[in-house]
């Protein structure tokens, strides 16, 4: 039997923060706290705007009502390791959070683009063999302020130039780091409001823009389908089959390959968003030209594109990635059956990139 967990333990609930709610919510908690509902507006112009979230910089807000309202703007992250390479434009932070849990987040910076892979849980209860996070299980949900906050530090970072490149903005987030998003539901939404919501309401970035990750838990895939926030979804599938997924992707064993990309298929329909197949090439397990062809037959003729992503072999690991020669193969495969596919740069390897492995170091 596979040991899978659903729900998350219930312990080291994180503080309450002003990211966790929406507009309107933090208008109520100022009555509250005793300030005017206007303070509200002030301090998401200082958050999500000039993204300056210590409080000593408001000149707007007397000394008074700044102390007032750090109650609820505790700090969520404290950041205990930063490691860049790639000349400094992959920065990988590892956090504490209050109750001594370990989380980490990615920035990477491209010439067009910057993409911030965040964590949506500490730790992870899928259990997905060839994943750092998972061996160690799931200590607990990140709240929804946790989440958005590690888009913030980053953001923070990149608008005070720390980032090499001049100042810069975060235009993408994938819920690629620690964690299955799709298992801490209603903060993982809060999230996403917080940053597609319009400026003042969040962060106003584009739905477009961000990618939510899940190992393909059906009924929130339908359920995310009718959010009205149009993010892309992509799937772990990681293979085609379900004899081979079960073992890969353990909670295969309770929703099967067809009903993950029928909900995917729904999820295309409802959102006209292509959605994005993930497939770790892993040597002489995943990556025979039949499962390649067996994809492509189960995909071809709808809107989805596949990422193969070379295995970053974790520590101890007996697998690792497929030749040059398998992996050309598989994607000529793909090709011939006419689905896009791109094979992922694989960034930020030499500092322990890969989902997992900084807290795992540290832990
Ligand atoms: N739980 C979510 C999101 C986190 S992992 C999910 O499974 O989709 C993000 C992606 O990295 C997933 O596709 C995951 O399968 C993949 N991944 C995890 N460990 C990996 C490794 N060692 N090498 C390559 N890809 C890996």
């Amino acid at each position: 039997m596979v040991d899978l967990v659903l729900e998350a333990p219930a312990r080291g609930k994180p503080p309450q923060h002003l990211l966790d709610m929406s507009r309107s919510e933090r208008r109520d908690a100022m009555a509250e706290l005793g300030l005017p509902a206007f303070r509200a507006d002030q301090v998401s112009t200082h958050l999500f705007v000039h993204l300056q979230d210590d409080p000593d910089t408001w000149t707007d807000i007397n000394a008074t009502d700044r102390t007032t309202l750090r109650s609820v703007l505790p700090t969520l992250l404290d950041p205990i390791r930063t490691v860049a390479c790639d000349d400094g434009t992959t920065v990988k932070s590892l956090f504490r959070l209050h109750d001594g849990s370990l989380v980490e987040s990615v920035l990477m910076r491209y010439p067009d683009r910057v993409t911030m892979c965040i964590s949506s849980q500490a730790g992870c209860g899928m259990n997905c063999p060839f994943c750092a996070t998972g061996q160690a299980g799931l200590t607990r949900n990140l709240s929804t302020a946790e989440i958005v906050d590690q888009v913030l530090a980053g953001a923070r970072a990149l608008a005070a130039g720390e980032v090499p490149g001049g100042p810069g903005r975060v235009s993408n987030v994938v819920f690629m780091g620690m964690g299955e998003p799709l298992a801490n539901y209603r903060n993982v939404v809060g999230a996403l409001h917080r940053l597609v919501d319009p400026p003042l309401e969040g962060l106003g970035m584009s739905a477009r823009g961000i990618t939510v990750s899940t190992v393909g838990l059906v009924p929130r895939i339908r359920q995310l389908a009718d959010e009205g926030m149009p993010v892309t979804l992509a799937v772990s599938l990681h293979a085609p089959d379900d004899h081979l997924r079960d073992t890969l992707v353990p909670i295969n064993n309770r929703w099967k390959v067809s009903e993950v990309l029928d909900a995917t298929w729904f999820y295309v329909e409802q959102t006209g968003r292509r959605a994005s197949i993930e497939y770790a090439l892993i040597k002489d397990i995943n990556d025979q030209r039949w499962r390649a062809e067996l994809l492509g037959e189960m995909l071809a003729g709808h809107l989805v594109h596949v990422n193969l992503i070379p295995l970053n072999p974790t520590p101890g690991s007996k697998w690792t990635a497929s030749t040059p020669q398998a992996e050309r193969e598989f994607v000529a495969a793909l090709r011939e059956a006419g689905v896009p596919v791109t094979v992922r740069d694989t960034r930020g390897r030499e500092i322990d990139g890969a989902c997992g492995q900084l807290a795992a170091l540290e832990a």
